[in-house]
C-alpha cells in the first residue's frame, strides 16, 4: 500500500521505524527485533539506510519481510550522499523490483573531512526525489524535515524554502526529526503551511528510554530538552527500568497531547526495541484502537 492512500484517510495513525543491521554477523538478532515491532501491527513501518549504503540489502530485507511475514505496509529510507548517481539508480531499481512502494528520500550526514558533492553525485535530497520520479513513477515518496532547523541551514527560513523545493520535487509527505517539545512542532507546522507546504507531516517521536541515548539524540539531532524532561532523566537515569518506564510515559504524553490538537499522523523511533514499542501502543490502546 502506498503511504500517501493511508496518510489521507482521516483516521490517526501511529507508525513505527526500525533500523537494519549495521553487519551481516547480527543480521538475525537485528531482524528478530524489527520483527517484533511488525508483529504489532503498526499502521506502517519504515527502515533506515546505513549512512554509507554498505548494509542497503538488509534495509530492503527487513522492509520486505515485514510486509510478507506481517502484512504490514513499509517504507524503504534512501540516502545519496555516500553514493554515485548509478549506485543510488540501482538502488531505487532493487527497492521497486522487490515490491515496496514507499521510499523516504534522504540525502544522508556527509561524511566528516569529504569532498561533497563529488562529481556524478546528488547534492539534496530533492536531487534524489527527482531521480525516484524518472526510474519509478509509481513509488510514494517521502522526505525528512527539520522542526528546529537542520543544523546546516542559514535559518529556519532558509531551511523551510528548501523544504519546499523537495515538495515541489514529489515530496508527498514528511517525517520530522524527533523533538521533545511540542509547541516547537506547532510552530513549526503553521510555518510550513505559512510558506505553501500542505503535504502530511507526520511527528516523529522518539522516546528516550535510556540516559545515554539522551546525550546521543541530542548531538546527532541538535534538538532542545525541556527542563521537564531533563528532570525526568536526572532522576530515573541510573536505573533502567524506571528509565524505561518513565521515558515510555513521556513518549505518550507527547503523542496524546498532539492527537488532541489534532495531529493525525505520528512515526515511534523504536531503536528496534519492541518492549518500548509495545509499551506506547498499549498505553494508546483506546485511542487507537488495538
Ligand atoms: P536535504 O533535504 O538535502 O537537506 C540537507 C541540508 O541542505 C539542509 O540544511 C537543507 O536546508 C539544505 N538544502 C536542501 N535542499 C537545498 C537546495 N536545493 N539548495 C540549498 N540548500 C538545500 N540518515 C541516514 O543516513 N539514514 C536514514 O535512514 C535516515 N533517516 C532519517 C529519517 C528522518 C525522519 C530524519 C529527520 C532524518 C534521517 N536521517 C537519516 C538523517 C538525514 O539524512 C540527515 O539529517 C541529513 O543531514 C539531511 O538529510 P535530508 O534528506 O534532510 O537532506
Amino acid at each position: 500500500m502506498k503511504l500517501r492512500d493511508i496518510l489521507k484517510d482521516e483516521k490517526i495513525t501511529v507508525s513505527m521505524e526500525v533500523f537494519p543491521p549495521k553487519t551481516t554477523a547480527n543480521y538475525e538478532s537485528v531482524e528478530k527485533a524489527a520483527l517484533g515491532v511488525a508483529a504489532l501491527k503498526p499502521a506502517y513501518m519504515s527502515v533506515t539506510y546505513g549512512a554509507g549504503g554498505g548494509t542497503s540489502k538488509h534495509t530492503v530485507k527487513i522492509a520486505t519481510d515485514i510486509k510478507k511475514q506481517y502484512g504490514v505496509t513499509s517504507m524503504a529510507h534512501l540516502t545519496c550522499v555516500s553514493s554515485s548517481e548509478d549506485t543510488v539508480k540501482n538502488q531505487i531499481e532493487i527497492i521497486r523490483d522487490a515490491g515496496i512502494e514507499n521510499i523516504l528520500a534522504l540525502r544522508g550526514d556527509i561524511p566528516a573531512e569529504t569532498e561533497f558533492p563529488m562529481p556524478g553525485q546528488f547534492k539534496h535530497a530533492s536531487d534524489l526525489v527527482h531521480q525516484i520520479k524518472n526510474i519509478a513513477p509509481d513509488i510514494c515518496i517521502g522526505g525528512a524535515c527539520y522542526p528546529e532547523g537542520h543544523p546546516e541551514a542559514d535559518d529556519k527560513t532558509a531551511d523551510i524554502a528548501n523544504i519546499k523545493k523537495k515538495v515541489d520535487a514529489g515530496c508527498e509527505f514528511l517525517t520530522t526529526q524527533m523533538f521533545f517539545d511540542n509547541s516547537i512542532f506547532y510552530n513549526y507546522l503553521y510555518r510550513l503551511r505559512e510558506a505553501g507546504i500542505f503535504v502530511p507531516v507526520i511527528a516523529g517521536i522518539m522516546p528516550i528510554t535510556k540516559k545515554a541515548q539522551l546525550a546521543r539524540s541530542i548531538q546527532l539531532s541538535g534538538c532542545c530538552v525541556p527542563a521537564k524532561f531533563k528532570s525526568i532523566v536526572d532522576w530515573f537515569g541510573d536505573e533502567s527500568q524506571k528509565m524505561q518506564q518513565a521515558g515510555i510515559a513521556y513518549a505518550t504524553e507527547q503523542i496524546i497531547d498532539l492527537f488532541a490538537n489534532g495531529i493525525k499522523n505520528v512515526h515511534v523511533y523504536t531503536m528496534n526495541n519492541p518492549e518500548v514499542a509495545l509499551g506506547i501502543q498499549n498505553n494508546l490502546s483506546e485511542i487507537i484502537g488495538k
